[in-house]
């Protein structure tokens, strides 16, 4: 099928952006690497009369590292980020997650802002921000607000973001001395969306848990937090034993539907099973 018509507008800064999306408000759409949007389109799940196109405003793309956090542009693309040494030395967590979105094609278009946009609740990059504790920038003709991870995720495919704001970007605190990180992810194929997957980070400091942060994401309609499995974890050695304490505590975190790809009762087990294995890389690191 084709997309339905729409008007067409490629604004050159974040203001005339703005300006567009306050004025179109629930009528228009922001476009990015187009990657989800354009399928969209074309099936007609998604029928703006005007599209925003942000791909000229150079302000929104980069990876810079400041003195305690490291900030991602919305516009910065998958591949940026891959290929990053700055990602790769400061936000390992997130260079661990990249080569598991999709494929090479779309990673060179899609883009960082794009994914947490779209918040598809079996993504990536939504579960690292979380474990991370990230915090997004958002921006409206009204000025300018910060949304942690935790509150930016709202459900399927929902976020804080309202119909005339635009994601700037998201700031990464640098990580701490000390702290570790392990992603894992379970696919049908290599690139596709996650059955389930995990996105861990904390201290593994004198061999013993403590500030673990876990994600979970493709077991609900947003990345999770088992707030159990974490405190299981909090304060014991990183040892065997305390891995599998946690797991059992994980059965009361979760809460999976079924979907496409599994049943309920087969992403509970596929959760346990990632999460022991992520764990146990942690557990592993130095
Ligand atoms: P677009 O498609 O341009 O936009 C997506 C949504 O976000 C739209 O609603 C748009 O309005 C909104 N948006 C975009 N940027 C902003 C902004 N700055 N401010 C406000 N709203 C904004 N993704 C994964 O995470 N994991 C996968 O395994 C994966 N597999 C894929 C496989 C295929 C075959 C395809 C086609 C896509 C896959 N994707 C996957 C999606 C891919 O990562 C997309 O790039 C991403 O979801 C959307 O990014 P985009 O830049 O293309 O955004």
């Amino acid at each position: 099928m084709k997309a339905p018509r729409f008007a067409y507008a490629r604004p050159a800064s974040v203001a005339e952006a703005l300006a567009l999306l306050a004025e179109h408000k629930d009528e228009a759409r922001v476009l990015a690497g187009g990657q989800s949007l354009v399928p969209m389109l074309n099936f007609r799940v998604a029928a703006p009369k005007v599209l925003v196109d942000i791909n000229r405003i150079v302000g929104l793309v980069g990876i810079n590292v400041a003195r305690n956090h490291i900030r991602i542009g919305a516009l910065t693309r998958h591949v940026e980020l891959e290929r990053s040494p700055d990602i790769a030395r400061h936000l390992p967590l997130v260079a661990a997650a990249m080569p598991h979105i999709a494929h090479p094609a779309i990673r060179n278009r899609g883009t960082f802002g794009g994914s947490c946009a779209l918040a598809d609740p079996a993504a990536e990059l939504p579960p690292c921000a979380l474990a991370l504790g990230a915090t997004f920038i958002i921006a409206s003709k009204k000025g300018e607000r910060r949304v942690a991870a935790a509150d930016f995720f709202k459900g399927l495919y929902a976020t804080a973001l309202k119909a005339d704001e635009l994601l700037i970007a998201a700031e990464f605190p640098l990580p701490k001395p000390g702290y570790a990180c392990a992603f894992g992810e379970l696919a049908r194929r290599h690139g596709d969306y996650a059955m389930v997957g995990v996105a861990a980070h904390g201290s593994t400091d004198g061999k013993k848990f403590s500030d673990m942060r876990v994600a979970l994401f493709g077991v609900g309609d947003r990345p999770v937090r088992p707030a159990r499995l974490e405190r299981a974890l909090d304060g014991r050695p990183a040892a065997a034993k305390t891995i599998e304490d946690a797991l059992a505590a994980l059965d009361s975190d979760l809460d999976p539907r079924a979907d496409l790809h599994a049943s309920a009762a087969m992403k509970r087990h596929l959760a346990k099973v990632l999460a022991g294995r992520v764990l146990r890389q942690l557990m592993d690191k130095p």
